[in-house]
């Protein structure tokens, strides 16, 4: 294939940063894409506040928002003042970070979408047998006759980590066999605690692709088991569409106003594409034309962008073009994206910009420093966002073209931190460690961003 027509393509080949702004983008409002409303939306965050009786017993650290499995919206003043001092350039609005990372019981943005889709099987196989209605109160789920019920069950997932945690863990606590089939990229501790949780755990040399793809077969060879398919599930999409009526309550709540003259950006890390895509595709529903959405992805796992760049969506992968997949960040390192995904945002998604990963590391330190928050390196990707969009080029393009210029001081960003909140103590510091010697080495590379 030739790629030429595309000029940002050889710097995307060269594992070069870029900022790719989406030409089929259309600033209007929705009420549809993939067939998917916010009836479907509404629905979904309906049978969470059915679960949240069962959820808030069963994880105690639920139980302060009643079972609702959310996380804060932060302003970070400090961390805003550090990240203009690097790029030497103002951010004009207010800086807010998504505390994802800190979402109860699995620690990453997979609580939502991975903890929703088991939940929504759970409530299939019960109707389905009988044994539970839509009015009962949920908390009945944790008897015994449940856990022998779901026991015969199992659960499947192909995972570069979080989302094997997040289904590894609810699945487990509900009584279902799980069998979590990791990538090569998936760290140890992740492994090990999910091992402690009696999951089983199988690990591949190759990776996310191949761990799906064998976790699927083998998943498919049994017609007790459940395959959570990461890449096409609309269920999971759902799930993390949800966290939009959550942020606009948060928003209200926070006396933030969206509106035509009050614009709203995020910038949201991606893999496969899942989690950022079902996040933005419920604000695009809620605020339409006056949210803008960027996606961030390493620069060695670009697998959206050059999916939503050439149309080829998961025709396309990075090894196709001789990019290697090999990234630090764990939760980012998918080579083919989802082409659910790319499709249903075609239209809706502003752009994506890549970041190299000894950023990550900068970044998760100045984090650390400036507002006290430890987050792992993925979930670091977004924070050249705001600086991106109001120094590069491109980034002031879009703010023209969208007859934005002269309001951007009266806008809100959102980083989304997507993870971070369950890494183990040493690694954790190890982590902030490596930023700060990063930082020390090398200050200036820091002014690009
Ligand atoms: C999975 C993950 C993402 C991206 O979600 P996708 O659905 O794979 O696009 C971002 N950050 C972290 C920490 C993750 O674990």
């Amino acid at each position: 294939m030739n790629f030429d027509e595309y000029p940002l393509m050889s710097q995307i080949k060269e594992t070069k940063e870029v900022f790719w702004i989406n030409s089929k983008y259309e600033c209007i409002n929705i009420s549809q894409s993939g067939g998917l409303s916010i009836e479907d939306i509404q629905d979904a965050e309906a049978r969470l506040k059915r679960f949240a009786p069962y959820i808030e017993t069963v994880f105690p650290e639920t139980a302060e928002n009643g079972g609702i499995i959310e996380s804060p919206l932060a302003e970070i003043s400090k961390m805003k003042t550090s990240l203009e001092a690097a790029a030497n350039h103002p951010i004009q609005g207010r800086l807010l970070l998504k505390c994802d990372s800190h979402l109860p019981i699995s620690g990453s943005i997979k609580a939502r979408g991975g903890i929703y889709e088991v939940l929504k099987h759970a409530e299939d196989l019960a109707l389905a047998e009988g044994m539970l209605s839509l009015k009962d109160d949920y908390s009945v789920l944790k008897d015994n006759r449940f856990k022998e019920f779901f026991s015969r069950y199992k659960i499947a997932v192909g995972s570069t980590g979080n989302l094997g945690l997040s289904i590894g863990i609810m699945s487990a606590a509900l009584g279902f066999k799980v069998y979590v089939h990791m990538s090569s990229d998936a760290r140890q501790w992740k492994k090990d605690l999910l091992r402690r949780k009696g999951v089983t755990v199988i690990e591949y040399s190759s990776d996310y692709s191949k761990a799906v793809e064998e976790g699927r077969r083998q998943s498919d060879l049994d017609p007790s088991s459940y395959f959570v398919d990461d890449e096409n599930s609309q269920n999971l999409f759902l799930g993390y569409a949800v966290a939009a009526l959550r942020i606009q309550n948060q928003l209200k709540d926070m006396r933030i106003t969206v509106d035509e003259a009050h614009p709203l950006f995020v910038y949201l890390p991606c893999g496969v594409g899942g989690g950022p895509g079902g996040v933005a595709f419920g604000l695009k529903i809620l605020f339409g034309s006056n949210v803008h959405c960027f996606f961030a992805e390493p620069t060695h796992s670009p697998c959206m962008l050059v999916g939503m760049m050439t149309g080829l969506h998961n025709q396309i992968s990075v090894q196709d073009l001789g990019i290697d997949n090999i990234t630090e960040a764990d939760g980012l390192a998918v080579g083919r994206p989802s082409g659910f995904v790319g499709k249903t945002m075609e239209n809706l998604l502003s752009g994506i910009f890549t970041i190299e990963d000894s950023k990550l590391y900068k970044l998760l330190s100045m984090l650390a420093d400036t507002e006290n928050i430890y987050i792992e390196p993925s979930a670091a990707a977004g924070f050249p966002g705001p600086c991106l969009l109001m120094n590069s080029d491109e980034g002031k393009d879009y703010i023209k073209a969208m007859g934005l210029w002269g309001k951007m001081n009266k806008s809100t960003h959102i980083v989304w931190a997507t993870g971070g909140s369950m890494v183990p103590e040493t690694i954790k510091m190890s982590y902030y460690h490596k930023g700060k010697t990063l930082i020390a080495e090398n200050p200036c590379n820091f002014q690009k961003i």
